[in-house]
């Protein structure tokens, strides 16, 4: 599954791919016992499971709007090994695919500033040095998330990478924002803190109808479930007040949900059985072939 598309109200919306990377299954379900979620994810023999690098593009009347870069191409092979990162089919392929160039988007909407949701912000050009990917958009970030991100704690420090953000202030590109901040008609960064203090989701509404995409706060459908959050959260139970509060609006308003590392689905929904929260995959009428 390497793109997705559907109709929201007078929006489209595309999941974009850059690719895929590996993780170690345990830190990314935390206190949950490797019993219970390798029957959800299975992990392979270093112990690691495999998680999509899923962006998503929105074309509203009135701008074009990317959530996310993936990992981005400026690796060394080190660090591609470390995480056995594939950029496959990469994201300006992705965007192509869907009609578009990377000095059509106008906006980029960045969750956190994690090495994994903003390596594609920058490419490094032919003399080595990381310049913008997207020369006409304005990058969408959280205040508080980029005073993190410049002054990383020791714990911190490997996930954030100056080279993905520095360069959109030197090229006058950057946008930081404080809390919820509409960033075009019908398209909104909302404040959803646990995973950083500071990170983002991004809600949009067009004639009723709402998509939300989770960033980190959810990396993947199979951590719906209340307890199924990562070790890399920084404020973990601050994660589970931002599920409990969005996760009934999703309900009650019947919001799509985007996922930003789920490799099977780009979208789904969130249902409660009992006391429990769900995954509920999209009827594919939904989604028209693209
Ligand atoms: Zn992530």
């Amino acid at each position: 599954m390497t793109s997705d598309k559907l109709r929201l109200g007078e929006f489209d919306v595309w999941g974009l791919r850059d690719g895929n990377f590996y993780l170690d299954g345990g830190a990314m379900f935390g206190v949950v016992p490797k019993t219970l979620w390798e029957k959800k994810c299975p992990a392979d023999a270093a112990n690691r499971i495999r998680l999509a690098l899923n962006s998503i593009l929105i074309k509203t009347p009135a701008a074009l709007i990317l959530v996310e870069t993936g990992i981005g191409t400026k690796m060394d092979q080190k660090f591609a090994g470390i995480y056995c990162i594939q950029t496959v089919p990469g994201l300006l392929a992705s965007l192509s695919r869907a009609g578009f160039r990377p000095e059509d988007v106008d906006f980029v909407i960045n969750t956190h500033l994690h090495f994994d949701h903003c390596g594609g912000n920058t490419y490094r050009n032919e003399k080595g040095a990381a310049v913008p990917t997207f020369p006409g958009a304005r990058y969408i970030i959280q205040r508080g998330e980029w005073e993190a991100a410049i002054n990383p704690n020791e714990r911190e420090k490997s996930s954030y990478l100056s080279e993905n953000f520095l360069p959109l202030k030197d090229y006058g590109l950057l946008e930081l924002v404080d809390g919820d901040a509409v960033v075009a008609e019908g398209v909104e960064a909302v404040l959803a803190p646990g995973h950083t203090a500071r990170h983002q989701c991004v809600k949009v509404k067009s004639r009723g109808q709402t998509l939300f995409y989770l960033g980190d706060m959810v990396p993947t459908a199979s951590h719906i479930g209340l307890p199924y959050i990562m070790s890399y959260d920084l404020y973990p139970l601050d994660t589970l007040e931002s599920r409990k509060r969005f996760y009934e609006q999703a309900i009650a308003e019947s919001w799509i949900l985007a996922f930003v590392h789920e490799p099977d689905h780009y979208f789904g929904r969130v249902k409660k059985t009992g006391k429990k929260y769900e995954f509920q995959p999209l009827e594919s009428a939904e989604k028209p072939p693209f």
